[in-house]
């Protein structure tokens, strides 16, 4: 990891229109990304983590949309203003070449009635002049470095396993030397075996290449074993973010030491109990600190004003009233 910042998202508000009603999915997000790191999102299910990803990414179809907020990805020769970017423009000079995205399911990008050598093949025909025998041998040395067989080339995608196609969509993903790599969940349909596998091969990737990850997971020992620094969202924000090490043995916000405090550990006899009651709804998201129905240290400025960002010491952050000096 260099220090040098390869992205900004500065005050991304992005939502659901749905009908009348809009889910507001994530709510004044602002973070950097620095060259090779591995960056994980963590937080429950329906966070906004996902959401974050696409509105990086940029693909934003109804009824999501970019309500505000801007997001810069600098390479080490160019600029590129994400959000100033239709999805066109992102494909033809952004994506796979600068930024891809490893969604949950291998289905979504695989196409179940072409093999998976014409997949690569279509991908060099679209972004490289190689020729068709050199495109061949690159698809296998991917292959072969994410632990499939050559004889995957041949394959329909629907005759391969879940893990195999994960591995397949990841090798597209990594085909072009991609400065930053965003995975959402890429392993969470996997058993836990092959999962363990996958992300090891992944995280090998990633040090060959020195891309930087940012792996969405809401699993958090899988961000205790492969992240460098983490960011923790609650109900569309980011409550904190710090080094992963700082942040499991000492979380600041109240929410991070909840699920901190749930993990299991060696010797555990009990069933540690997870955070009580549920996330609010977004389309109606309570006043305040988003968290304060939950959280057992609520003050009255929590239910009222908004906590700010307090920056605790060299990237570590956190939002909550109690870190502000009063
Ligand atoms: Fe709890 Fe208040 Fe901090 Fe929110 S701002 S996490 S309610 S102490």
């Amino acid at each position: 990891m260099s220090g040098e910042t390869i992205l900004y998202v500065d005050d991304v508000r992005a939502g659901y229109s749905i009908g009348r009603r809009f889910i507001d999915a994530v709510s004044g997000v602002t973070l950097k990304l620095f060259y090779g790191e591995i960056f994980g999102l963590a937080g429950e299910s329906g966070c906004g983590k996902s959401t974050l990803l696409r509105i990086i990414y940029g693909y934003i179809e109804p009824p999501l949309r970019r309500v505000k907020g801007s997001i810069i990805l600098r390479s080490k020769t160019e600029e590129f203003r994400l959000h100033e970017l239709s999805m066109d423009e992102l494909k033809g000079r952004v994506w796979w070449r600068y930024i891809t995205w490893i969604p949950q399911g291998a289905m979504n990008v695989l196409n179940p009635t072409i093999r998976v050598r014409d997949h690569f093949i279509e991908m060099f025909r679209l972004h490289s002049n190689i020729d068709k025998r050199e495109a061949h041998k690159i698809t296998v040395e991917y292959l072969e470095a994410l632990g499939l067989s050559r004889e995957v080339v041949d394959a329909y995608p629907t005759q391969l396993s879940g893990g195999m196609r994960q591995r397949v969509v990841i090798a597209l993903a990594l085909l072009f030397n991609p400065i930053l790599v965003l995975a959402d969940e890429p392993t969470s349909a996997l058993d836990v075996v092959t999962q363990r596998v996958l992300l090891e091969q992944l995280l090998k990737l990633q040090e060959k290449f020195n891309f930087t990850l940012v792996l969405v997971s809401h699993d958090m020992d899988v961000h205790g074993v492969l992240t460098n620094r983490i960011g923790i969202m609650y109900a569309g924000k980011i409550v904190e973010v710090g080094p992963t090490g700082k942040v499991f043995a000492e979380p600041l916000h109240p929410y991070t030491k909840a699920l901190i405090a749930a993990l299991p550990r060696l010797g555990d006899r009990i069933t540690r109990k997870g955070l009580s009651g549920s996330p609010p709804d977004l389309s109606n998201p309570p006043p305040g600190c988003r968290f304060h129905p939950r959280c057992p240290y609520a003050m009255d400025v929590c239910r009222r004003e908004e906590p700010p960002i307090v920056d605790i010491e060299k990237n570590r952050v956190v939002s909550c009233w109690l870190y502000v000096k009063r």
